[in-house]
């Protein structure tokens, strides 16, 4: 057919009076709206309103859900090109995922949005209202991740320059496999947090300290790790940032986001802990009020995490809450400089012109006053 209609084509456009060529079923375009169902955003991916590309739509056999076919009254040759170009790269796009997977030798899905890579292996969650499936859970999940993106640029005014991949396992057992294939560093065991290219991988653990099988749980969860992956990576990559900041924003996200914290840090396994339960202004008010409280510069001592206990959490994201609410501009400009410079005394020096005592003073007037039980 198209052998036929090129000569044809080229005869009409030598023709001195070229004939306005309209075909009525495309207006020329060259394609026309795809009918299959098989890429319905409804259907495919639930109710979450937020850019990505899946590959449960991008797998759709019809059009990709690009939306576009082929208009077979016209059948122009160049827009039908331009369209097997861009299904073409959406194929390759889901095949290069589904390897990813299957080197791994686990089945999944993978949605990215603006700022994350979300791989999915979970095959039924329950949300509060309804059970989900995997392709459906995998996009509620991505929704609140690119969520707490948004949220992470509005307060720290900064981004990584490429998008952060977060994997959801079944089972331990999968996430083992998916830590000795993907996470690289020579681990041995399933390696919940990170690796040294600040991937993270996790799974819902029903064991203690908290239930990660629980839904509210798990979005903290997520929420946590993924602010994590955005601290290390924005402005500059390094995992070795220092550790208050790196916390206190973590925990800050959950709180934000989750309205609760479930201190998922390295270091806080099954121990009980007064401070375990997420409630700190009260604690934290009444122990500023007695001068009890940790001291920001003790909290700058802690080099890493097994140095740091609940408590230290606690107070990493009320010093994070008062930056971000006291001086929402100048928390930015803080934020950039710890990035670039890694040196909380001299970035307090640089953008707050004071002192760590004198921060830790004014941080503890405002939890007197923004902390008080109403
Ligand atoms: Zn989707
Ligand atoms: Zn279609
Ligand atoms: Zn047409
Ligand atoms: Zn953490």
């Amino acid at each position: 057919m198209r052998l036929i209609l090129i000569p044809l084509l080229v005869a009409a456009t030598l023709q001195t009076v070229p004939a306005q060529r309209v075909c009525y079923k495309c207006k020329d375009e060259g394609f026309v709206a795809c009918k299959k169902k098989d890429h319905d955003g409804k259907r495919t991916c639930g109710k979450w309103k937020f850019e990505h590309k899946c590959s449960s739509l991008l797998a759709a056999p019809c059009c990709r859900g690009t939306l576009q076919v082929h208009c077979e009254r016209c059948n122009d040759p160049v827009a039908e090109a331009k369209i097997m170009e861009r299904l073409e790269r959406r194929a390759a796009w889901v095949k290069q995922q589904r390897d990813l997977l299957g080197r791994a030798g686990i089945k999944g899905v993978t949605i990215e949005t603006k700022d994350f890579r979300l791989h999915f292996m979970i095959p039924r969650w329950n949300a509060a209202e309804a059970r989900l499936t995997r392709n459906r859970a995998s996009h509620l999940f991505a929704y609140r991740l690119q969520k707490t993106a948004d949220r992470f640029q509005e307060i720290c005014g900064a981004l990584p320059g490429s998008r952060q991949t977060l994997t959801l396992c079944k089972d331990a057992k999968e996430n083992l496999s998916f830590t000795l294939n993907h996470m690289g560093g020579g681990y041995q065991v399933p390696f919940r947090r990170s690796s040294g290219s600040g991937l993270v991988c996790t799974w819902p653990i029903p064991q203690q300290p908290w239930d990660l099988k629980n839904d509210q749980n798990m979005h903290s969860h997520v929420v946590h790790l993924g602010t994590h992956l955005l601290h290390w990576a924005s402005l500059r990559f390094h995992m070795q940032t220092v550790v208050w900041l790196d916390v206190g924003l973590a925990h800050w996200m959950e709180l934000d986001q989750t309205e609760q914290t479930r201190n998922f840090c390295f270091n806080e396994g099954a121990a009980k802990n007064l401070w375990m339960d997420g409630d700190w202004k009260k604690k934290i008010y009444s122990e500023a009020g007695s001068k009890s409280e940790v001291k920001f510069a003790s909290l700058l001592t802690k080099k890493n995490l097994d140095q740091t206990d609940h408590r230290d959490h606690a107070y990493a994201w009320s010093f994070v809450d008062y930056l971000v609410a006291a001086h929402p501009e100048k928390f930015k400009k803080f934020f950039r400089d710890m990035k670039l410079h890694n040196d909380t005394k001299k970035a307090l020096d640089r953008v707050f012109n004071v002192s760590t005592a004198s921060f830790h003073d004014q941080w503890r007037k405002w939890v007197r006053k923004n902390y008080a039980p109403n």
